[in-house]
This record gives structure tokens, C-alpha cells and sequence, in this order.
């Protein structure tokens, strides 16, 4: 695979701004290059534009090398840069499949990319042949969802690795609910796929959806694109002090991951019962899609006992389906009460 080649011809030949941290990086006593307050608030001083001691713990708990890492202001950053990196504004084209995670078709519309939708089957799975007969000339970025959502369930790996390996573009593998599955990461597949970007986030098993930490895991040549059309200081310092801090608790969030899957195995089954339900879709994430008689009626009747759940009626294949995100015992226990109250 030719990198330079997929890069759009803007991104290869401009000159990324130079910030005052990426011309001198090391030590000082005085500093005077940023233009910044000198009087200590705690808040004075630019952050590391590329948050070195950040990247260096995620790198050694993901077991990546820190050259083979971005950060963002969430994954929706690395979305975002993917389609400006690579893909040229009303020529170029991206295919998801369907249904999928909103972001990725929100993206390519502010970057006015054209999107293919390949369709999962009824049952959410994938077929690598139907996404690569789908790729044409100008397709340049696959992404792909796995644990999906909304469906919850895991792709199948063989089918992913076949369109990885026989797609020429890049592939990326969207793995925000990895923590919940017993599916291996693709994040120890990067030495073998040159063409293949990684997403995974803090916004859901690590419990700081508030923070706005994102990442993505690529070769280091693709890492240095990231690098060169992100904002100079994209993460702020309280997001990455923060960070540091949380990483340490990394047992207790493999707890909390784990009580949640047993929570969504006892959900399932209790969801399973009502009558009300007509099926719950097997999931390897922290939601259910869950099938209704009545969507619509449950979803309103749902919000007038102040239960919110996600309406997910509308996309291919989840016809009076609600997204239902698995919640502390108390939540879940008043969410089964409400439904077992609806009166059809
Ligand atoms: C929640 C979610 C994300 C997370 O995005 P952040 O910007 O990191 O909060 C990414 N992808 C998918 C599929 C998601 O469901």
C-alpha cells in the first residue's frame, strides 16, 4: 500500500503549523516562546501538544508503541480527521455499513464525502464480499463497527481481515464497546495491516464520557498525518492530568466492565419474559437492541415515567427497536418495572 498515495493531495504538500512546544521541547528555566501569562494559575502554560506522558501509559496498557497512537477530543476527532486526512471533498467516497454509529456518515456530510451504505444482514452480520463489490474508484475509507451499534453484536473477524486485506484503502475498526466483549482487539493486528486504524474510547467502559478522550491506533506513518492536521493542542492539560490519574484505576474499571456484562445477561433474559417483547438482539456491548410490538407506544410511555431510552425504529432492520443502555441494578430493576406496567 502506497500511503502518500490515499492522502489527499493538500494534506501531502502543506506545511502543519509549528507550535512554539514543537520547536523547543525540552528543558528551561525561562520561558518566553509561547507568549503565554507568567504569573502561575495552574492553567498558564500550553499543554503538550502531544501528550508524551498520556500516550506513554495508554501505550503500555494497550501494548502498542507510542508512535502508533493518536488522541483526540473524543474518537468523533479521529472520525473527523480520518475523512479530512483522506478523503477529497466531492470526489472521494466512504462506505459503512447499515445500520451503524451516526458519526461516521455526519463526518463525511461536513466534508461533503459521498457514502455508500452497505447493509448488514437481518440478523447485523457482515459479508466482506458485499462491502468490497461495493468499493468503487473513488472509495477510500471503510469503517466498520464492532461490538455495532446499535445492534450490539461482534462482526465476525474473518470477514473484517478479508476486506483488510483485500481493500486498498484504509479500514478502520471502530472498537468503542471493546471493553464489554470477548472479542480480541484489532489494536495486535497492526504490524500485519499497513491500511488498518484502530478506534477505541474512554467515554464508555472507562467511565469518563465527560472528559472527551479519544483514540486511535494506526502505523506510525499514518499516526504522523493525525498529527499533522489536528489542532496544535487538541487535548487540554485538565483532560490529561485527569487521565493520568484515571488510567491508575484500571482494575476497578475491568470490575465495573465486567459487572455490567452480567448486568445485560440478567437484562436480556428478564426482557426476554415480557410479553411486550419480541425479541432482544444478542449483544457483546453495554446495550440491547430490543424489539417491541410497539416501539413507538413504549418509547412515549417510557418518557412519561422519565425512563429514556434510544429509538432506533427508524434504521434498516430495527423496525420497533429501542436501544436500551444497561444501567446500575436500581435503574435497570425500575426500567422492568415500567415496562412490566404498560398496559398494551
Ligand atoms: C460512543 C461511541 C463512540 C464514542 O465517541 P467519543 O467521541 O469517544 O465519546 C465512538 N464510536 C461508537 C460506535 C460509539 O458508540
Amino acid at each position: 500500500m502506497n500511503l502518500d498515495k490515499l492522502v489527499r493531495s493538500n494534506i501531502l504538500a502543506m506545511k502543519p503549523y509549528s507550535s512554539a512546544r514543537d520547536e523547543y521541547a525540552g528543558d528551561g528555566e525561562i520561558f518566553l516562546d509561547a507568549n503565554e501569562n507568567p504569573f502561575e494559575t495552574g492553567l498558564n502554560r500550553y499543554p503538550d501538544p502531544y501528550q508524551r506522558k498520556l500516550k506513554a501509559k495508554i501505550a503500555s496498557l494497550k501494548n502498542v508503541q507510542t508512535n502508533q497512537l493518536f488522541l483526540g477530543n473524543g474518537s468523533d476527532e479521529a472520525i473527523d480527521l480520518i475523512l479530512r486526512i483522506f478523503c477529497e471533498p466531492s470526489t472521494d467516497e466512504i462506505i459503512i455499513l447499515d445500520p451503524t454509529y451516526g458519526m461516521y456518515q455526519v463526518s463525511a456530510a461536513i466534508q461533503n464525502v459521498a457514502v455508500r451504505k452497505v447493509p448488514l444482514t437481518p440478523n447485523f452480520e457482515l459479508s466482506a464480499d458485499s462491502v468490497l463489490s461495493a468499493v468503487g474508484s473513488g472509495t477510500k475509507v471503510i469503517f466498520i463497527c464492532t461490538p455495532n451499534n446499535p445492534s450490539g453484536n461482534d462482526l465476525d473477524h474473518d470477514e473484517i481481515k478479508k476486506i483488510i486485506s483485500e481493500f486498498p484503502g484504509i479500514v478502520v475498526i471502530d472498537e468503542a464497546y471493546i471493553d464489554f466483549t470477548c472479542a480480541e482487539s484489532f489494536t495486535q493486528s497492526l504490524e500485519e495491516f499497513a491500511n488498518l486504524i484502530v478506534l477505541q474510547t474512554f467515554s464508555k467502559a472507562w467511565g469518563m464520557a465527560a472528559l472527551r478522550l479519544g483514540m486511535a491506533f494506526a502505523s506510525p506513518e499514518i499516526i504522523r498525518y493525525f498529527n499533522k492536521v489536528k489542532a496544535p493542542y487538541n487535548l487540554n492539560v485538565l483532560a490529561q492530568k485527569e487521565a493520568l490519574i484515571r488510567l491508575e484505576e484500571a482494575p476497578e474499571v475491568r470490575q465495573m466492565a465486567d459487572e455490567l456484562k452480567h448486568a445485560r445477561i440478567l437484562l436480556e433474559q428478564q426482557l426476554k419474559s415480557l410479553p411486550i417483547v419480541k425479541g432482544v438482539f444478542p449483544s457483546a456491548a453495554n446495550f440491547l437492541l430490543v424489539r417491541f410490538e410497539n416501539s413507538n407506544a413504549i418509547f412515549d410511555y417510557m418518557i412519561s415515567r422519565e425512563i429514556i431510552v434510544r429509538d432506533r425504529s427508524k434504521a434498516l432492520h430495527c423496525q420497533d427497536c429501542l436501544r436500551i443502555t444497561v444501567g446500575t441494578e436500581e435503574e435497570n430493576k425500575r426500567l422492568l418495572q415500567a415496562l412490566n406496567s404498560f398496559k398494551v
